[in-house]
């Protein structure tokens, strides 16, 4: 089946310049912060209330205060040009006088604005200097009479450069008029229970709220609405689930067991339990007539990639062939690296794919000649980056494809990964552990195994936090530990607002580290570099030439150095936890002990200060997702950056919790016994409204 986008959303889905105010330059500038569409404009929630009310007597204002004034314009002090006076508007009423101030003026608008002689409504920030009441450019200007326009309780939106409070709010408003009354898709007994508006009064009540109450993610209007984003996740997941299950029809891939067993008495250790039962349970699906769309989520270090093996030697044994899709190049060679070693005694050997003209690539002849392989069935085991998706690469007989690391993927590109072939599984490994309450939003019923069980010997990581003034510390006794022969990270924040200036800080602090340490070698690796100088200096980490790796985030994901040991993250209170926890998973992966030192510029917030201590607390990863989930305050989002899971707008899963199961039961009603939609015109609709992730509704379509 094929979501359908219905006629009576149309409105919804027009380009935001059909609205009121909104030109091609407005539009671009929306489609960065809010969305290209209609409906992107609409989902885009207030977060704060300005109270216009309070009219206070001019010679009786609380300085910095909100209010509004009628006044008559006295006179305008206009500044000589060239200079950077303010321009300033004098005006009165009965109860004193108020000068209306104008940086940056021009001319003709704020004469126009507040002509002399005649009266107005201003509203704005006040404020008392030098005993005269004052305010810089007022929020609203209107005359007597239109008094009306100006909202007495005005919504406060997350704005960006270029978009003004004015010029959204009337985009919103144009946007409001589109919206058309839909067939309700909630079952009455839900609507009733909650008391919830309808659709289009809940959108129009989420950009009117009255009282801060409104605000809340609790207010009706906007529980209604985040319980159709979770209502249209829980479908789109079931119907993709369904896709998967069901319109191609999988394949059996039995093997003898020759290598995987080959594989089993070549272990220098014995398999984790959790890693014995998710080879088990993949195994059974392999051999099933099943398509596999399956999960495997695990802690850093807990073993995926070796899960991962026993299922593409499987395959292989079976007479297919496998893929393994990695985010980064550096990624992809690591596996490229660690799976050969455990094939050699096999008489194996994967292949590496890699984009053209990469520096330090296959080269152009490698590359031809493995793509090739790949064709006719010669190369059993591949290991690589996109590439393994272009176009020109076919494969031979495809059966398995591994992608590393979800989150850094689209749907899109993990479905063009399954479609190099006929009815191939597909295994999705994400280090990104989700608290088991959310799992269903990342996977609804999709199957999924844990590796919740690290391998026997690994030492916790000491962690401890410490002020960054203590810096100075910090670095000799960094200095002492590469002496005696460590390795260690040195983690800078990345902000991504401005990563230019992040950019300089790590460059900063590498220069300062390099002198500090004058007898070591400290290299640096950051997201503005040529991705070749960068792989050079990780490769130089790797082998030990550098001893010290000055890093923003970019080591966050899979990065395998096993010698090194140290990590220390600065401003590890602009760190959420999952961040932390990841990043702390770049040491302890040897038998060695590893230490993790959290570096913080106090004072600390309540909820900084509980996530470092959560990080000093342990090193379980599901336990410290639970744990992040707990501290977050309702409104702080989970981003999918951060957490893997699927990206909600409306519905924040912190404070919506409790709708989440209610969504599933609700979207499991909505499908009958073989999950297709027992009203499609519903489904339809509801995808169309909520579902952003339109590559899910692609699979979804088979
Ligand atoms: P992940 O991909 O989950 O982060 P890896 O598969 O890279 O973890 O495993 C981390 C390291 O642990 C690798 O060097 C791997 O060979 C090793 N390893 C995997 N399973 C075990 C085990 N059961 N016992 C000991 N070491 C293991
Ligand atoms: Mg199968």
């Amino acid at each position: 089946m094929h979501p359908k986008r219905p006629p009576q959303l149309f409105a919804l889905f027009a380009g935001t310049t059909v609205l009121p105010g909104v030109g091609a330059k407005l539009a671009a500038i929306l489609e960065k912060r809010v969305g290209a569409h209609v409906i992107d404009v609409l989902r885009h929630l207030p977060v704060g209330l300005i109270d216009r009310r309070a009219r206070p007597d001019l010679n009786n204002i609380v300085d910095g205060s909100i209010a509004t004034f009628e006044i008559l314009v006295v006179k305008h002090d206009k500044p000589p040009h060239g200079t950077r006076r303010p321009w300033r508007v004098l005006t009165e009423n009965e109860s004193g006088r108020l000068d209306i101030l104008f940086f940056h003026a021009r001319d003709d608008y704020v004469a126009r604005m507040l002509p002399a002689g005649e009266r107005r409504i201003v509203s704005g920030r006040v404020e008392i200097r030098q005993g005269r009441a004052q305010m810089a450019h007022p929020d609203h200007i209107v005359r007597p009479d239109d008094r009306a326009s100006m909202p007495e309780m005005e919504p406060t939106y997350p704005l960006t450069a270029g978009l003004t409070p004015k010029a959204l709010r009337r985009a919103i408003e144009g946007a409001l008029d589109r919206v058309p009354d839909l067939t309700e898709w909630i079952p009455d007994e839900i609507m009733t229970r909650f008391d919830w508006p309808d659709f289009a009064t809940a959108m129009r009540r989420v950009h009117s709220p009255e009282t801060a109450d409104d605000l809340l993610p609790t207010a009706a209007a906007r529980a209604r609405l985040a319980f159709d984003e979770l209502l249209a996740n829980q479908l789109a997941l079931s119907l993709v689930r369904h896709a998967a299950a069901d319109s191609t029809p999988g394949r059996s891939f039995a093997g003898d067991g020759s290598l995987t067993t080959a594989l089993s008495s070549e272990l220098p250790f014995s398999l984790t339990g959790a890693q014995r039962r998710a080879i088990d349970d993949i195994r059974n699906n392999q051999i099933s007539e099943r398509r596999m769309l399956r999960m495997l989520q695990g802690d850093v270090g807990s073993g995926k990639t070796l899960v991962a093996l026993f299922a593409m030697l499987q395959v292989v044994e079976a007479g297919a062939q496998a893929a393994l899709l990695a985010p980064t190049e550096v990624l992809a060679r690591q596996h490229h690296k660690t799976i050969n070693g455990f094939l050699a005694p096999l008489g194996l050997e994967a292949r590496l794919l890699l984009g053209q003209g990469r520096a330090g690539g296959t080269g152009n002849a490698g590359r031809r000649q493995v793509i090739e392989e790949l064709a006719n069935g010669s190369a059993q085991i591949v290991i690589g980056t996109h590439a393994l998706i272009s176009e020109n690469v076919t494969y031979h007989n495809l059966g398995l494809a591994v992608v590393d690391e979800q989150h850094r993927f689209g749907v899109r590109q993990r479905i063009m990964l399954g479609q190099k072939g006929q009815g191939v599984d597909v295994i999705v490994m994400t280090a990104t552990p989700i608290p088991r309450s959310l799992a269903m939003t990342a996977y609804g019923d999709l199957d999924h195994s844990r590796l919740d069980e690290k391998p026997a010997g690994r030492l916790p990581i000491d962690t401890r936090a410490l002020p960054l003034d203590r810096l100075a510390d910090v670095v000799a006794r960094l200095h002492s530990a590469l002496a005696d022969g460590k390795r260690a990270y040195w983690i800078c924040p990345l902000v991504e607002e401005s990563e230019k200036l992040d950019v300089a800080a790590a460059e900063e602090r590498h220069a300062a580290l390099s002198k500090a340490l004058p007898d070591l070698t400290v290299a640096l690796a950051h997201g503005k570099m040529k991705a070749a100088e960068r792989d050079s200096a990780m490769q130089a980490f790797r082998d030990g030439d550098a001893q010290l790796l000055v890093a923003t985030t970019v080591v966050e994901v899979g990065v395998d150095v096993p010698d090194a040991s140290v990590i220390i993250i600065e401003h590890a209170e602009r760190f959420g936890l999952a961040q932390l926890h990841q990043l702390r998973g770049r040491v302890g992966r040897s038998d060695t002990a590893s230490s993790c030192l959290l570096l913080y510029q106090g004072p600390l917030s309540e909820t900084a200060n509980a996530r470092l201590g959560v990080m000093r607390e342990t090193n379980d990863g599901f336990e410290i997702a639970e744990r992040d989930l707990e501290l977050r305050g309702p409104g702080e989002f989970l981003g999918q950056r951060q957490s893997g899971l699927p990206e909600f707008v409306l519905a924040d899963l912190a404070a919506h919790r409790d709708l989440l199961g209610l969504a599933r039961d609700v979207a499991s009603n909505m499908l009958d016994d073989q999950d297709r939609p027992i009203d499609p015109g519903k489904t339809d609709m509801l995808l169309s409204l909520f579902e952003r992730d339109s590559a899910v509704r692609f699979l979804a379509s088979g």
